[in-house]
């Protein structure tokens, strides 16, 4: 069997100090290029060109445009926030869309975790709206990865897949066809086998005490 695939590979083009949106301080970045490979065997072969840049802070590891160099304090912070809070609210709201119906349990789950794993709260009304406008235009949640994941670093990528898990997991336990889910957005977005079983069992490790009182 012939194992061929793409994959990207990047490079630091520029560092510097910047004023991060997220810390909302002054932070020193990375300017990240990203090239992407052809791989055949997992070695990456033939260059295909470039995938996209982003900034890194070096601090709270968001990625960012590159007009986020150009921030200023008194701009707002939601127009550069970073590029894996963006996919992590898309992604859930494409889960919790997956199924067809949005029930309010579902909604106020997705609405508890975007607050707990993001730096940009968000109120129960942007949250409907944004539903909204996401299920005028859904797309399965792999394609919608594989786009983005050029401008994710592996902070980016475990943050979206936990917040995926927490999705999953609200309903008491994660059942097999949401496990396969988590595994092809994982896929999507180049993520090893192992790197993915040490996040679940990172994720799962919370419940054990739970588990041993009973
Ligand atoms: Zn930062």
């Amino acid at each position: 069997m012939i194992i061929f695939g793409t994959t990207g590979i990047k490079s630091t083009i520029k560092e510097g100090k910047f004023l991060c949106p997220q810390c909302a301080v002054e932070k020193t970045y990375k300017h990240k290029k990203v090239n992407k490979f052809f791989t055949l065997y997992f070695i990456p072969l033939i260059p295909l060109g470039s995938a996209g840049d982003y900034v890194e802070c070096q601090t709270c590891k968001g990625t960012f445009v590159s007009r986020v160099l150009d921030y200023k304090p008194d701009q707002g912070r939601n127009e550069f926030q970073s590029e894996y809070e963006k996919a992590m609210r898309h992604t859930m709201v494409l889960i919790m869309l997956a199924d067809g119906e949005i029930d309010e349990n579902e909604m106020d789950t997705v609405h508890l975790i975007i607050n707990k794993f993001g730096h940009n709260d968000m109120t129960r009304p942007e949250l409907e709206a944004y539903v909204s406008s996401v299920q005028r235009n859904p797309e399965p949640v792999d394609t919608y990865l594989k786009k983005v994941t050029p401008y994710l670093n592996e902070h980016g990528k475990e943050t979206i897949l936990k917040c995926a898990l927490a999705v999953a997991a609200a309903d008491g336990n994660i059942d097999k066809s949401e496990l396969e889910v988590v595994n092809s957005m994982a896929k999507a977005m180049e993520m090893s086998g192992s790197h993915v079983k040490g996040i679940i069992s990172e994720m799962t490790e919370d419940k054990k005490p739970q588990f041993s009182q009973n």
